[in-house]
């Protein structure tokens, strides 16, 4: 019962943040809306101008995920929400559980510019995209440490991470060459780390330490151990609140030790397993917190709100 209520509650925050942010951001909001797609990665972000930007898009049912969090989740929620086009897609890098669901998502709407990092992508997904990006007329650029992308005029949005030499070190060269990017609007700022671990982390420290400090940190990694949350990193970032987007899963994401060293910094942690998506809305002072607790006609909820 007590679940109950709490999902009941969730669901009365959604249905007030939903008044609060229109599908389009006209007057002058920055929204960053992390989305539940079970294990995997995606967030939508509506700058201040009104452009929309995905990254990432969770999984696409291709490869060892038979889930198509694309088709099922994504595709769905950004026609609910009124977003007919998408005007950048940030592939954070070619592993199916990020890159997965933009081939549903490239072929059923209507997408300006897919944003990559050039690392050599074998995933069958990464081909599928290619393909139908070419039919569709859809470019594609590449961004790199050092790059700011000139998207709002009223945004910073600067890359920290993948260097032009590639790293080629640490335990999954993909995952450390993620694309790591800072979003900042006036005083609030979120930082999108991929699923960059530790030798990205140490590169974009030596390299970006002062760009580092952030409102929102998109944890890496899905909160492993692995994680960019290694006192070295944290004591540059501190974020004020955490995500971690994560599902089912049976690698034992995120890890405690994760969870712990975030909250060891006083950083807020919301996981989209537990607290379904999660969306943030700023006008660069302050900003509102409000979730969306999983349907429970499309996914079980084995989450505790407490
Ligand atoms: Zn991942």
């Amino acid at each position: 019962m007590k679940r109950f209520i709490s999902i009941c509650a969730a669901v009365a925050i959604f249905a007030s943040g939903l008044a609060a942010a229109p599908a389009k951001t006209p007057q002058k909001t920055l929204t960053v809306t992390v989305i539940d797609v079970g294990q995997g990665d995606c967030s939508l972000i509506q700058l201040p101008n009104g452009k929309t930007v995905l990254v990432d898009a969770g999984s696409g049912g291709v490869g060892w995920n038979p889930f198509d969090a694309g088709t099922t989740i994504v595709v769905p929620f950004l026609k609910k929400m009124g977003v007919k086009h998408i005007d950048y897609i940030v592939m954070t890098h070619p592993h199916s559980d990020h890159i997965g669901g933009v081939r549903p998502v490239v072929k059923e709407l209507s997408v300006g510019t897919l944003v990559d990092s050039g690392f050599p992508a074998s995933e069958a997904d990464y081909e599928m995209i290619m393909e139908i990006a070419e039919r569709k007329n859809i470019k594609l650029i590449e961004v790199h440490a050092g790059d700011t992308l000139n998207w709002d005029k009223d945004c910073e949005i600067k890359v920290l991470s993948p260097p032009k030499n590639y790293i080629m070190g640490g335990q999954s060269p993909v995952n450390e060459n993620s694309i790591v990017f800072k979003l900042t609007y006036k005083d609030v700022s979120f930082l999108f780390t991929g699923d960059a671990e530790k030798e990205a982390g140490k590169k974009i420290v030596r390299a970006f330490k002062d760009d580092l400090l952030c409102t929102f940190l998109k944890v890496s990694h899905h909160g492993s151990k692995n994680s960019l949350t290694y006192n070295w990193f944290m004591d540059w970032a501190q974020p004020v609140i955490s995500v971690i987007c994560v599902g089912q899963n049976t690698w034992g994401h995120p890890h405690r030790g994760t969870i712990k060293a975030l909250e060891s910094y006083g950083s807020l942690v919301y996981r989209t397993d537990r607290d379904g998506t999660i969306r943030f809305v700023t006008d660069g002072k302050t900003y509102k917190t409000s979730f969306i607790a999983p349907d429970e006609d499309e996914r079980k909820y084995d989450g505790d709100y407490e």
